[in-house]
């Protein structure tokens, strides 16, 4: 969910954004309209992350799963297309995504895997192989509802994290980061652009045949500018930025984000029908999945299917697990109030009565 401040400003600029008499879909992202609206968005984002002078932060499109060809393009690829070895760890379906795509740049090495236990915890980091260009991992993963519980040390390796649903959720030490990336649709606003924070120095590697809309130098150099960017998803991201600073910004937020998901583990962790499947220290603050109990496959699927029904009866949407793995799942990003996880609990109680 959106927060709902932002989506009233945003309608009551619809069709005249800041005086312009234009609504921002209208405008060319190169007048003096548009600037203002992409340049706060970066500063909100430098304000709220922290993040260091040495970083530029860029608005791209084709979601996360572009940028997970994009880094191997730009940091593994060679000019005579040989292959330079990458270090990724596999916590699950996008780690495992990332994985591929950059295996058709780079030759990858999978230091760990959470596999073995349907990826229900973060594994323990070994260093990088030999020569890594860089040192992959997803740092929250959305679908199993894990999240790393401390920053790998990766040596001089560049330490590359997919933060597509964690970011701005708690605060994060960018400078121990090369590349920090998020499809924009989980925490920040509409899908469409992808918002990519890349350390200066890692900006140059590609070689000359990487196209050029994939290259992290042309689209530092042209500041998100060399085509047309998402300029709506560019407004709305900055609008939710200045909603989260107005809430007392990450720190704040991170405390609200800590007590939803408190509020729900203990729960499950307690309750007589559902569980949590996650090990405790590698838990999501956003993505909180929950099982039934229940082991009979039929009557299991039975009670996630009621369960699903009857809290969109309620209200309560979205709540079925992922395809993948099942159950049921609460995603409790940013936006989603204490009182949105109370409620929840409320259905949960009433629910477990009538099993
Ligand atoms: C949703 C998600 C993706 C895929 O994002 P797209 O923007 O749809 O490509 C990748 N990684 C993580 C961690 C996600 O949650």
């Amino acid at each position: 969910m959106l927060p709902l401040p932002v989506l009233e400003k945003a309608a009551a600029e619809m069709t005249d954004a800041n005086g312009s008499g234009q609504s921002v879909m209208e405008m060319s992202h190169r007048s003096a309209d548009f600037m203002p609206i992409i340049e706060q968005a970066e500063a909100l984002f430098r304000e709220l992350m922290g993040i260091p002078g040495n970083y530029r932060v860029l608005f791209l499109q084709g979601g996360a799963s572009l940028q997970f060809a994009m880094i191997p393009l730009n940091l593994a690829s060679v000019e005579t297309g040989n292959k330079a070895p990458v270090t990724l760890v596999d916590t699950g379906v996008w780690a495992k995504k990332a994985a591929d795509e950059a295996s058709k740049y780079a030759e990858v090495i999978i230091a760990a895997s959470s596999k073995d236990k349907a990826y229900t915890y973060i594994p323990s980091a070994p260093p990088p192989a030999s020569g890594s260009a860089y040192y992959h991992i997803t740092w929250n993963n959305t679908i199993v509802g894990t999240r790393w519980p401390a920053i790998p040390d990766t040596g001089g390796v560049p330490l590359v994290a997919d933060i597509s649903s964690s970011i701005l959720s708690e605060a994060i030490d960018v400078s121990r980061f090369g590349i920090l990336y998020a499809g924009a649709q989980k925490n920040l606003g509409p899908a469409g652009t992808t918002v990519v924070i890349i350390r200066e120095d890692l900006a140059g590697r590609a070689p000359s045949w990487v196209p050029a809309m994939l290259r992290y130098d042309i689209h530092c150099k042209e500041a998100s500018l060399y085509n047309t960017p998402p300029c709506y998803g560019i407004y709305i991201i900055g609008l939710v930025l200045q909603w989260l600073k107005d809430s007392g910004g990450v720190d704040a937020i991170a405390r609200v984000n800590r007590k939803k998901a408190a509020l729900l583990y203990e729960y499950l962790d307690s309750s007589k029908s559902f569980f949590s499947p996650v090990e405790k220290q590698s838990r999501s603050l956003m993505n909180i999945p929950f099982i039934p109990r229940e082991t009979d496959p039929a009557k299991k699927t039975a009670v996630e299917k009621r369960f699903v029904k009857e809290a969109a009866a309620a209200g309560l949407v979205n709540l079925a697990g992922h395809r993948l793995v099942g159950g049921m799942r609460a995603s409790i990003y940013n936006a989603m109030p204490v009182e949105g996880v109370q409620a929840l609990l409320r259905f949960m109680e009433a629910f477990e009565k009538s099993l």
